[in-house]
């Protein structure tokens, strides 16, 4: 089959003959039809994480499933399909009750074993993992869920809890942060956006965000001071979707007393451990939840608001390119992430 490969880190991915994924026991081999392009998959080409190499990137997908293992009890052949990018194992106590974003023996298309920025790939544990789309959702839209725009789904929804009229601010408005943006604003919040970039609040206020603030050159402090007096106390629920030390901070100091934080954005290397100020999580009642990824458990209510429209996770699409343009994508992530709203890149393969 044809797939993009790199032999080592930062060695140029090519479009080459790859051998055909193996069907797992318990899981099947899916036809890729649509695939994102993320951070996540440059970072690991770059050596940011180990990976096995030679690898296929590619962990944001969809398509129909070609071949199923012998413990398959769920599924079968000519079933369109997505699945969540952290797949779990199926036999642990996590996953025993849906909690698979936490399985400690969690597998990742792309990351522990080849992705699908080819022809056909391998999925373990399908009975747990693999979530059926509903025929008015296509191939490219479920992609595009990929790992942001339900990843901010899970944040906003399970841990945030917005509701109606209260209060949402989204620190960081890349590809998760105007999902979360999208999201609030369908279930009835008022969104506050922050970003460096005016370029990324005017995604936002397309998206339906009721206010702004551009954080550039201010503190931690000063940016959560905006948001409390633009929110008049502070946000019921607040995100950190970029993954820094002062958006962390920022987030959780624009809080309402018994706000929500939930910690989105990854934090690496030197940022990882941030200071969180505990004495105003104790004062003020705060909670402080940290997000990763949403379970195949939680993909029916998402899909319903796609299904009937509420979200539109396609607007967030920039441009569609075929697999021979794969690799090419992922190289240009060599430039810094300008937070400039031109939006995810899906590759669809023909059916
Ligand atoms: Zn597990
Ligand atoms: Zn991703």
């Amino acid at each position: 089959m044809q797939a993009v490969v790199y032999a080592g880190y930062g060695e140029p991915p090519v479009l080459t003959d790859a051998p055909e994924p193996e069907c797992p026991s318990d899981g099947v081999v899916v036809a890729v039809r649509a695939t994102g392009v993320c951070r996540s998959d440059w970072h690991a080409w770059k050596g940011h994480e180990q990976v096995p190499l030679p690898q296929i990137p590619g962990h944001e997908l969809a398509g129909v499933i070609t071949e199923t293992g012998p413990d398959v009890t769920r599924w079968n052949p000519g079933a369109r399909v997505t699945v969540p990018f952290v797949c779990g194992c199926g036999r642990c106590e996590y996953c025993a009750v849906g909690e698979a974003q936490v399985c400690p023996h969690q597998t990742q298309p792309g990351f522990t074993g080849p992705g699908s920025y080819a022809e056909r790939v391998a999925l373990h544990a399908a009975d747990l993992n693999l979530v059926a789309l509903p025929d008015s959702v296509g191939f490219t839209a479920a992609a595009s869920l990929g790992c942001r725009f339900a990843t901010a789904f899970r944040a906003v929804t399970v841990h945030g809890g917005v509701g109606p009229g209260e209060w949402l601010a989204v620190h960081g408005c890349g590809g998760v942060g105007l999902s979360a943006v999208q999201i609030g604003v369908a279930l009835g919040a008022r969104v506050v956006a922050v970003d460096v970039a005016e370029a990324a609040l005017d995604a936002a206020r397309r998206l339906g965000a009721q206010a702004v603030v551009n954080s550039a050159g201010s503190g931690a402090s000063e940016t959560a001071a905006a948001v409390r007096e633009l929110t008049g106390g502070g946000a019921h629920v607040s995100l950190d979707a970029f993954g820094s030390a002062g958006t962390c901070a920022s987030s959780v100091r624009g809080l309402r007393r018994r706000g929500r934080h939930v910690q989105v954005g990854l934090l690496f290397g030197e940022a990882a451990t941030p200071p969180i100020p505990m004495d105003v999580v104790t004062a003020q009642e705060l909670a402080v939840y940290g997000s990763h990824g949403m379970p195949a458990r939680d993909y029916p209510q998402l899909l319903s608001m796609l299904a009937d429209g509420r979200l539109r996770p396609e607007e967030l699409i920039g441009e569609t390119i075929g697999l021979a343009q794969a690799p090419a994508a992922l190289a240009a992530m060599d430039e810094p992430a300008a937070a400039t709203g031109t939006g995810m890149t899906v590759v669809e393969l023909p059916g």
